[in-house]
């Protein structure tokens, strides 16, 4: 396909020398952030393969150690899964509110942003959830 069919070669009319600079910037930085996103997906990925492979080595230990079998895992796993109300295969985030204040806290922040408590773990898998 020729740019002159469809009118959009370099210094077609009606876009400036500032336009295609602004068009060049954002690509760019499209561009960076598809890369970003690309590296994260990736350090994610290495982690849940190190987290499952983790897990697989203590079921592994645990079962042979207790005597527990795979019916014994996928039936607490099922009741895991209902602790939120929904059978979807994951937990939901719990909503938490601040010891402090009362006021509901994002679960990305180790902060209350109202009053600046710290955030009370209650349980191992409070961040992780
Ligand atoms: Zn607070």
């Amino acid at each position: 396909m020729s740019n002159v069919f469809w009118g959009m070669g370099a210094g077609a009319a009606g876009e400036s020398a500032a336009q295609r600079a602004r068009a060049d910037m954002s690509a760019r930085a499209a561009a960076s952030h598809a890369r970003e996103a690309q590296s994260e997906s990736m350090f994610l990925e290495k982690r849940l393969d190190k987290l499952t492979l983790i897990c697989m080595a203590l079921w592994s230990l645990l079962s042979e150690k207790v005597q527990l079998t795979e019916e014994d895992l996928m039936e607490r796993v099922k009741t895991i899964d209902l602790m939120d109300g929904e059978a979807d295969g994951k937990l939901k985030r719990q909503i938490a509110k601040c010891a402090q204040c009362g006021r509901v806290m994002s679960p990305r922040h180790a902060k209350c942003i109202y009053c600046g408590a710290d955030r009370l773990s209650l349980t191992a898998f409070d961040d992780v959830i």
